[in-house]
């Protein structure tokens, strides 16, 4: 007998193809799918009508700065004025946050996270890297961590977390960078049980090549995997960087070169786009001082040479505050000019990829994790066309039912 059976779906979205029928779920994993395969039929704890609708992986969504205090919507307007990132970073964006963080307590902090995972979860997100990095001091950067050990405890999406202490220089140490740069060296020994990934944001608003490097061969010293947030905001060399320590991504890439597309290639490192900054920043808007008017043609380029391409929320109050992957598969076609699997890929297996789980998750395959999401449409293209709405239906996650509509 199954714990689940899902029947009737009419599309099954795998990997490499559509399948239409049956899937049967037992001990939290995927057993059977497909119409001649789940032979038992009638025997199931929980039978799910997929019928006029389609499955789906559960998303990963493999880049998040989830925990922070405060809102920074007063900025939107600057942005619809015309101002850039940069120059509202100088106002205070990051810091801004920073301030409000240290400000709050664990309780609020977990209790804002919940709020958010909830809304991801109802947007059939199962999976979630949340990074720290709005601290910026030792404490501030183990009550982050900490926080992102309660909502795992709490929250049934799982959670990976990534140590992001070199987010940017705080405010006290802008006359010693250096001095910064050896705290979170410090810190590294000190968090590494607590966290799977350390990341740096390799740019003219963040670190140096130079000072990323430091940071990153400390951490992988100390056995962490290694992710690097790469040509953001200018050509900064991040994704030269994630190729030579053979981090397991480097994401934005806006600025990046096809010398350095070749050399993640080599490397083996995913490339993580965040088009949902693309849109929230206006960064293709004519008229915006930063705009990234061959950006789409960036993108293609990346898939004709064989990139592992994901895309991901980079959900955060500044950039990108949006906590659905769906926002951000519609802001992957309409801006980045992907296609319906490039992006159904790019937001499952491939984002599985991008925090080192795709033989566990991120696609539709007998003995995987059954983190399954059915959406009300018949068919997956439906998902990135009809925008602006969310047509989850149900969540199975670890083979339970943990979201129904
Ligand atoms: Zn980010």
């Amino acid at each position: 007998m199954f714990d689940i059976l899902i029947k009737n779906a009419n599309e099954i979205v795998k990997e490499d193809g559509i399948l239409q029928g049956d899937i049967g779920i037992r001990n939290g994993r995927i057993e059977c799918m497909g119409n001649s395969f789940c032979k038992e039929l009638s025997h199931a704890q929980t039978v799910i009508d997929a019928t006029n609708k389609t499955v789906l992986p559960g998303f990963v969504d493999c880049h998040t700065h989830l925990v922070y205090a405060g809102s920074r919507h007063f900025e939107y307007e600057l942005k619809t004025a015309g101002e850039t990132y940069s120059s509202i970073h100088k106002k205070g964006g990051i810091l801004y946050t920073v301030e409000q963080t240290r400000k709050a307590g664990i309780e609020e902090l977990v209790e804002k996270g919940l709020k958010d995972l909830d809304i991801m979860l109802q947007h059939g997100t199962t999976t979630a890297e949340i990074k720290s990095g709005y601290g910026l001091d030792e404490k501030n950067e183990l009550k982050i961590l900490y926080t992102i050990k309660v909502l795992q405890k709490l929250h049934p999406i799982t959670i990976i977390p990534t140590f992001l202490g070199a987010h940017t220089i705080p405010e006290e140490y802008k006359q010693n960078r250096q001095g910064y740069v050896n705290l979170v060296k410090s810190m590294i020994p000190e968090v590494k049980g607590m966290v799977e990934y350390c990341d740096v944001f390799c740019d003219k608003l963040g670190f140096t090549y130079e000072e990323s490097k430091e940071i990153l061969e400390e951490a992988s010293k100390h056995g962490l995997k290694l992710k690097i947030h790469a040509e953001q905001t200018g050509y900064n060399q991040g994704a030269k960087l994630a190729a030579e320590l053979k981090a397991v991504s480097a994401d934005h890439l806006d600025y990046i070169t096809e010398k350095e597309m070749e050399a993640m290639k080599q490397a083996d490192v995913t490339a993580v786009l965040l088009p949902g900054v693309t849109y929230h920043l206006t960064e293709l808007i004519p008229g915006n001082k930063n705009q990234k008017r061959f950006l789409p043609r960036k993108v293609r380029t990346m898939i004709e040479k064989g990139l592992r391409v994901a895309i991901a929320t980079d959900y955060n109050p500044g950039s990108c505050r949006t906590q659905s992957m769906k926002a951000i598969m519609e802001a992957a076609a309409r801006l980045y000019r992907m296609n319906n699997r490039e992006i159904i890929n790019a937001a499952t297996i491939n984002a599985a990829y991008a925090l080192n789980r795709a033989n566990e998750i991120g696609s539709i395959a007998v003995g995987k994790k059954a983190d399954l999401v059915v959406h009300d449409c018949e068919e997956h293209g439906i998902l990135v066309d009809n925008f602006g709405v969310n047509l989850v239906d149900t969540v199975i996650k670890d083979g339970e039912v943990v979201y129904q509509r």
